[in-house]
């Protein structure tokens, strides 16, 4: 992009030196209205994300990821093995959703929701500027010989960012294998839980190293999301941009001097005071055009707009818009496309809250008996044997179920071998029935009835079965 068109930058990444060593960065520490946008924000998410699998609906996480066990709560709603369509089906809206969302709003997500910005940036890296102070003072105490001030400095440091390490493994392990599994290995003696002991602080381990050294690396190398970004945007996506137009002009960017008029001298509003890349926590050079290492994290866009006050000159140099946009001059505007994908975006997070929704906490499902047909009775009543099989996919016992022959309210169903049915919290119930239908109030030899599931004569979910009767003519 830029008027030197220069593309070297291309061939190698800020991260790395040219003898492949690792090459630490030191951001300058934001400010601006984007910075205490999203500092706002992460308080927020943070809360969420820390609080979520401590809260319960019904008895259910709200957030589950049991992989092992091959439970997951969604929004408080658990799917089971037999909802695995269903997980099918989200993982596949969330695919397409993030497709689209990419293809629009770029890396949005990146810079404002992700978990590993949040930590980094928001967290262990305020814990940078607290302990060691800005860019300058982290770059001369990372130089300077070790002493009681640096040792101190250090050590304060690594202890914050093992503390947090821990709170993030702990929380993690909540979300995988429940919390109240997480309190148990927490508050019974250690014998009784070392693997969960010892994951705890293997997660410890993973996540201290990454934010303490892999930091930006995450999302440069690591990141499939990041990885995708090359696909998945063009020339219409909202990115953080420079402006090259306006920031370059015909000579192109030159340092501010005093009572210069720089659109009569052909200089461009870029005053090259490198305080965008200086703030930059993966150390681009946003000037340079898109790059797979920008996380949009608008950190330039605030030191931009900092810099364009103080020069009297309009902000948004580096701003929020397309490549289209820059190019053709073209204010930021919210066309046709980006309506038309976000009501797509819409109507598929609608799918997926019906889909989840209009399950029921308890499944039901009712089964001919094999090799058995149908009983004629002396009242003139058909009766047909069925098992049946209840599924509690909640976290609380679900006591006294009843049925109800909905489709055939004078026929009656009839518990064999219990009068009780207490479904007991995740888990499974089984049973046999008798079905009775009066032969009048039949149609066919073959029918489809619909039998309710009640608790505290409150219908909570229903099913359908066939139900076999002589052929006409009996
Ligand atoms: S270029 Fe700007 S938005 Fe992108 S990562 Fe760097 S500071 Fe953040
Ligand atoms: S902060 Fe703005 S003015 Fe300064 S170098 Fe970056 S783009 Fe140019």
């Amino acid at each position: 992009m830029g008027v030197d068109n220069k593309e070297v930058f291309r061939d190698s990444i800020s991260t790395i030196d040219e003898q492949g060593k690792r090459s630490w960065i030191y951001p300058k520490k934001p400010k601006g209205k984007f910075y205490n946008y999203r500092t706002w924000l992460s308080v927020f998410l943070l809360t969420i994300l820390l609080s979520a699998p401590f809260i319960k609906i019904n008895g259910n996480q709200l957030f589950l990821f049991n992989v092992i066990e091959r439970k997951f709560n969604i929004l408080g709603f658990p799917f089971w093995p037999q909802d695995f369509y269903l997980l099918v089906i989200s993982m596949l809206i969330g695919v397409v959703f993030i497709t689209l969302f990419t293809v629009i709003y770029g890396r949005v997500f990146c810079g404002w929701v992700c978990p590993q910005t949040i930590f980094l940036e928001m967290v262990f890296r305020k814990i940078d500027y607290w302990i060691e102070g800005d860019k300058g003072a982290q770059k001369r105490l990372a130089k300077q010989e070790w002493n009681a001030d640096k040792i101190r400095k250090r050590v304060s440091k690594h202890i914050l960012y093992l503390l947090i390490s821990f709170i993030i493994s702990n929380v993690f392990l909540a979300y995988v294998i429940s919390s109240d599994k997480l309190l148990k290995i927490i508050t019974e003696p250690i014998s009784e839980h070392i693997g969960g002991f010892i994951s705890i602080w293997i997660f410890t381990g993973v996540f201290y190293f990454i934010f303490s050294w892999f930091r930006e690396q995450v999302c440069i190398i690591a990141c499939p999301y990041g990885r995708l970004q090359g696909v998945l945007l063009d020339n219409k996506s909202i990115i953080v941009a420079y402006d090259y137009i306006r920031g370059e002009a015909t000579k192109g960017r030159a340092k501010f001097r005093k009572n210069e008029n720089r659109a009569e001298e052909g200089k461009g509003d870029c005053i090259d005071c490198d305080q965008c890349v200086e703030v930059c926590p993966t150390g681009i050079d946003i000037r340079n055009g898109t790059q797979l290492e920008c996380v949009n994290c608008t950190a330039c866009m605030d030191a931009c707009d900092f810099m364009m006050v103080k020069t009297n000159q309009p902000k948004g140099l580096i701003r929020y818009a397309s490549e289209e946009n820059i190019e053709k001059n073209e204010p930021f505007v919210f066309n046709l496309r980006m309506k038309a994908y976000t009501a797509i975006l819409t109507i598929l997070v609608i799918v997926l809250i019906s889909l989840l929704t209009v399950r029921s906490s308890v499944q039901a499902n009712f089964f001919r008996v094999p090799g058995e047909l149908y009983q004629v009775k002396e009242n003139k009543s058909i009766s047909n044997v069925y098992t049946y099989k209840l599924v509690n996919k909640t976290s609380l016992d679900v006591d006294s179920l009843s049925f109800k022959l909905l489709s055939h309210p004078k026929g009656k169903i009839e518990l064999v071998g219990t009068d009780h049915i207490l479904l007991k919290t995740q888990a499974i119930f089984e049973g046999t029935v008798f079905v009775e239908i009066p032969k009048a109030d039949l149609e066919d030899s073959n029918e489809t009835i619909k039998i309710g599931i009640y608790k505290n004569g409150e219908e909570i979910t229903s099913t359908k079965t066939h139900f076999l009767s002589p052929k006409n003519g009996w």
